[in-house]
């Protein structure tokens, strides 16, 4: 098995038009993004930003550092309306 998961975790997204809930994977590396409800097709923007911690964790080489972002994510998030 060669076959790499990275391990997108699932969030559970509240529209903000009609207040169903419902989960999607986080696309990696994107601190905001745009999925559409399932429920009413309203576009529903979800901003990861307020929770990401990035932190910086080791030098590699001469001047390369590693930076992992991680999120400290509720277990849900009310989306937005895209502006
Ligand atoms: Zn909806």
């Amino acid at each position: 098995m060669t076959m790499t998961r990275n391990s997108n975790p699932r969030q559970e997204i509240i529209c903000w038009q009609c207040n169903e809930q419902f989960s999607r994977l986080i696309p990696k590396n994107i601190d905001r993004w745009q999925t559409i409800c399932p429920y009413c097709g309203a576009e529903c923007a979800v901003d990861l930003k307020p929770y990401s911690t990035k932190k910086s964790v080791f030098r590699q080489g001469d001047s390369e550092l590693d930076i992992h972002a991680q999120y400290n994510l509720p277990k849900i998030i009310r989306s937005n309306k895209v502006v």
